[in-house]
């Protein structure tokens, strides 16, 4: 299978910004292939937050460092060295550990704690690839097929309950351009519908995920809460995840301070839950 470079003549909007179709086609073509390499996990941590492809337009027009997709690790930077002849360069390092066998670091998919979910809606519109479905006050769900771990779902979450959790698996090379591809698709339908909510002025509406437009309403609980309902939930919500994290600290290491503190929060817990 071939690489499948980035249609130019039809980016989204949001991207048409680069002017790449402005440029000489032979560096149109530099730009298509170094964003071939790229993971197409639109996690913005190359420092483009707007993904994949403004980083390889950066690398190819301005010629920033090829060692900066983080997700891709030491295996990508080494195919972008490659394909624009330029120097080896250490990739940038990732806080997770790097995959003996594929030599990227550890994949990792994001998952709601649903019983903790508030459903406030604020990760629905951080994920590139539409892979949260959900509305208003109901409990959201990630489907972890299509879900890249690029983790910028967790910033928005007011509870802290959506978690990261390491996944294992090899792709073949075909596997993963075939991947990457879908990807690019989706986070482009993504920014085309962000796009078109943005410029529809009678829109009042919460941004909502393409798939649940297509799905139509998977979420399991769909139970209507009230305003001072949903406040007693965030509060509880809160205190559950303090109360998780201190416990796993004492778990490691006890210390009498902390163990105050959880007895607390197990209580005001409590009184909470018996209101
Ligand atoms: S996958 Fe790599 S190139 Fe794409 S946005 Fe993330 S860090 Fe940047
Ligand atoms: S669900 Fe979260 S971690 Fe997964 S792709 Fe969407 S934003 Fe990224
Ligand atoms: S941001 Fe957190 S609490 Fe809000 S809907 Fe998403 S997962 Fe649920």
């Amino acid at each position: 299978m071939s690489l499948t470079p980035v249609d130019i003549e039809n980016l989204p909007l949001a991207l048409q910004k680069l002017g790449i179709s402005d440029l000489p086609q032979s560096i149109q073509n530099r730009i298509q292939l170094v964003d071939a390499c790229l993971p197409q996990t639109q996690c913005g941590l190359c420092e483009h937050p707007d993904g994949c492809l403004p980083y390889a337009h950066a690398i190819v027009v301005h010629g920033e460092p090829h060692n900066k997709c983080v997700p891709g690790g030491q295996p990508v930077t080494d195919a972008i060295a490659q394909l624009l002849g330029r120097e080896k360069l250490p990739a940038t390092s990732s806080k997770w550990s790097i995959d003996p066998v594929t030599h990227r670091p550890q994949e990792v998919r994001a998952i709601i704690r649903e019983d903790d979910c508030i459903g406030c809606t604020k990760c629905i519109p951080a994920c590139p690839v539409d892979a949260i479905v959900g509305t208003g006050k109901h409990m959201h769900t990630i489907f972890t097929d299509l879900c890249t771990g690029c983790e910028l779902c967790l910033p928005p979450c007011p509870v802290d309950c959506i978690d990261l959790v390491p996944i294992d698996r090899q792709l073949s090379e075909e596997q993963r351009i075939a991947e990457q591809h879908h990807l690019k698709e989706r986070y482009h339908t993504h920014l085309n519908r962000v796009a078109e909510q943005m410029a529809d002025a009678t829109l009042d509406k919460p941004v909502v995920s393409v798939v649940q437009a297509e799905l139509g309403s998977v979420i399991h609980n769909k139970v209507e809460v009230s305003e001072d309902d949903a406040k007693l939930a965030i509060e509880s919500a809160k205190l559950r995840t303090k109360i998780k994290k201190l416990e796993k600290q004492l778990a490691v290491r006890d210390n009498p301070k902390k163990r105050t503190e959880l007895h607390t929060l197990q209580r005001q817990l409590e009184t909470l839950a018996d209101n």
